[in-house]
This record gives C-alpha cells, sequence and structure tokens, in this order.
C-alpha cells in the first residue's frame, strides 16, 4: 500500500473491535446526507447552553458544535458564567422553545451547585429535549403505550421512534446493532442505573426482547450475575471494575464507562479507561467496545440525530 493510501484510509479494526469512531463517522456522513436531502425545508438548529468554565464541559461543547457544522446543522452557543440564576437559565430555554430555528435544546451538565438541574432540564419542551432527558421522553420510554396500544413502535429502528431518546443509551444499541449483534433473546445484564444511561439501556435492550437483568451497588456478587451475560453493558464509572473472570466466553461488551486513572509516563498525566478491563477481556469477548473511541462518539452522533429527527418532525417532512 502506497503511504497516500495508507494516510487516506486507516487500517480497520481487529474483528472483535466494536469501533464507535468508524461508526458513528458512518451515522454523521448519513446525518449530513439526510440533511442536504431537507436543506430547502428546513434547517436543523441545535442550542447549546453552557454555564461556567469547566474544562471537560467546555470541550464537549466545542465538540458538539463542531459535529453539528459538519453535518449542516446550525448550532447557536448561550455561554453563562457560574454566577447566572435559575431565572435567567429559565427565561432563556423559554425563549429557545419558542423559536422556530431552534429543533434541539442542549443543557450542558452538570450544572453548578446553586441551580436545580431537573428543573431546567425539564423546562425544555419535550418536543426539542434532544438529550432525551425530560420526564415525558423518559415517561414515554417506560409506557406500555409505546409497544402495543394504538401506535406500534418499531425499535429495530430507533431513528424512528417518534419522541426523543437519550443519546449514549440510543449509541449502545445502534452500536450492537450496526455490529450485527442479534439482541433478541440475549441475557443482557447492565451494570448501573443511572437516568441517564443505565436505565434507559435496560429499557432499550427490553423493548428489544432481551432478558434484562440490572445491577448496582447493593446487588450481591455482581460478578456471577454478569457472568450469565451475553450481552454486558457497563456504565457504573469504576476504572477497570469488569474483569475477564467476570464474564462469560464470547459473551458482547459495551463499555460506557469514561475514567480518568493517574499515567505519569504521559504528556498529559492521565490516561481514560473504561469500566471493564480491556486489555484482560478483549480475547474473551466476541465483541468488545474499546476507551476511548467506543460509545463516546456515539453520544454525539446520536445528538445530531435527535436534532435533525426533531427537525423533521417541526417541519413535517
Ligand atoms: P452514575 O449516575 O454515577 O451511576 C452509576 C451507577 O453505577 C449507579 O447505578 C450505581 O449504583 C452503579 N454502581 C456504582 N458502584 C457499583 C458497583 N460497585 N457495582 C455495581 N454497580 C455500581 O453514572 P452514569 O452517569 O450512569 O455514568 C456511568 C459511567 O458512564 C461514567 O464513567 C460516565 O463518565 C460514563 N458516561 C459515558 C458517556 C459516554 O458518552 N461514553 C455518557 C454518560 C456517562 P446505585 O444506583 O446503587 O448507586
Amino acid at each position: 500500500m502506497s503511504a497516500a493510501a495508507s494516510a487516506e484510509s486507516p487500517p480497520p479494526p481487529p474483528a472483535n473491535i466494536i469501533s464507535g469512531k468508524v461508526i458513528s463517522a458512518v451515522i454523521r456522513a448519513e446525518i449530513k446526507t439526510d440533511c442536504e436531502s431537507i436543506a430547502s425545508k428546513v434547517v436543523p438548529g441545535l442550542a447549546v447552553i453552557l454555564v461556567g468554565a469547566r474544562p471537560d464541559s467546555m470541550a464537549y461543547v466545542r465538540m458538539k458544535k463542531k459535529a453539528c457544522a459538519e453535518c449542516g446543522i446550525d448550532s447557536f452557543g448561550y455561554d453563562y458564567p457560574e454566577t447566572v440564576t435559575q431565572q435567567e437559565l429559565m427565561d432563556k430555554i423559554a425563549e429557545l422553545n419558542a423559536d422556530p430555528k431552534v429543533h434541539g435544546i442542549l443543557v450542558q451538565l452538570p450544572l453548578p451547585d446553586n441551580i436545580i438541574e431537573n428543573e431546567v432540564t425539564s423546562a425544555v419542551d419535550p418536543a426539542k429535549d434532544v438529550d432525551g432527558l425530560h420526564p415525558v421522553n423518559c415517561a414515554k420510554l417506560v409506557t406500555a403505550q409505546t409497544h402495543g396500544g394504538s401506535v406500534k413502535m418499531n425499535w429495530k429502528d430507533l431513528s424512528s421512534i417518534p419522541f426523543h431518546i437519550a443519546c449514549t443509551p440510543q449509541g449502545c444499541i445502534e452500536l450492537l446493532d450496526r455490529s450485527g449483534v442479534d439482541i433478541e433473546g440475549k441475557r443482557a445484564v447492565i451494570i448501573g442505573r443511572s437516568n441517564l444511561v443505565g436505565m434507559p439501556v435496560s429499557l432499550l435492550l427490553n423493548h428489544r426482547n432481551a432478558t434484562i437483568t440490572i445491577v448496582h451497588s447493593r446487588t450481591k456478587d455482581a460478578q456471577s450475575v454478569v457472568k450469565e451475560a451475553d450481552i454486558v453493558v457497563a456504565a457504573v464509572g469504576r476504572a477497570l471494575m469488569v474483569k475477564a473472570d467476570w464474564l462469560k466466553e464470547g459473551a458482547v461488551v459495551i463499555d460506557v464507562g469514561i475514567n480518568s486513572v493517574d499515567a505519569p509516563d504521559t504528556k498529559k498525566g492521565y490516561r481514560l479507561v473504561g469500566d471493564v478491563d480491556f486489555k484482560e477481556c478483549e480475547g474473551k469477548c466476541s465483541k468488545i467496545t474499546p476507551v476511548p473511541g467506543g460509545v463516546g462518539p456515539m453520544t454525539i452522533a446520536m445528538l445530531l440525530r435527535n436534532t435533525v429527527n426533531s427537525a423533521k418532525r417541526a417541519a413535517g417532512v
């Protein structure tokens, strides 16, 4: 292979690695095409509210705005100092709820302690809640109405679901689907039960007819529960917690965790690792996501997709 060719096309990841980097790039290209096809009728718009100057939050916001620009989505940034009041944020959200150019509103979390976070996220119009955190969107993910009843959802195509699903959980399911993992009938163990990740990913796997078990901090003998799983989703926030002897041979592992550990030998002095000990577990899994480069890039791709879907629904296209 020539030097030019190898620079253009990096080698594909090994067969058992689920690369969120590669899969999210495919999805972003799909979103760009989608935006081009609707451009004459609507340009999707995402408003991003950032409070304070946390370096991680600022970096996430930068990445989200850049990804919007690359796909043809307008982004509108609203940056506030830590001293912003609850009322100022509520007023801005009311204004954005009423703005027809804005189809998605994202409040970068966490917010400072003086702000009541769930009051802010609940003030966003559920139709513009592209983070999928509004109680109305959470409830729609739970209620039987979404399964049977008059409107039958196609859980095999999450982009067709007519309300917003939280981005990271949605990204986990896309990773499984686009890697050819069959979910139906499988035993799935989800480690973590947060509203942000563990609970919605459990519900999504349930909607896809996996048999789910949720492991949390009070679970007795978590290791033996995890060992029964065909599919493991780890969303804990504890570096390298899941070891090879926690896994059944051939398990599929989605590692949501992002943990910073000391690495004095590196320039930054730290490195990011998942909740799963990738080095130990890789050989035992039929498929596994790395950290970084696994679930992380999917979260942004799903945010873009939610924004475009919201714009299409608003414009009736
Ligand atoms: P969280 O709100 O802190 O929830 C952690 C969950 O893990 C809780 O349900 C907790 O149980 C459970 N847990 C804690 N210790 C445990 C243990 N020893 N055994 C079993 N379960 C245990 O965290 P989160 O927001 O869900 O995030 C989880 C991880 O995902 C973090 O590393 C976060 O940085 C990462 N994350 C990544 C992305 C991404 O885009 N890749 C997005 C969001 C989050 P209890 O409920 O009993 O306390």
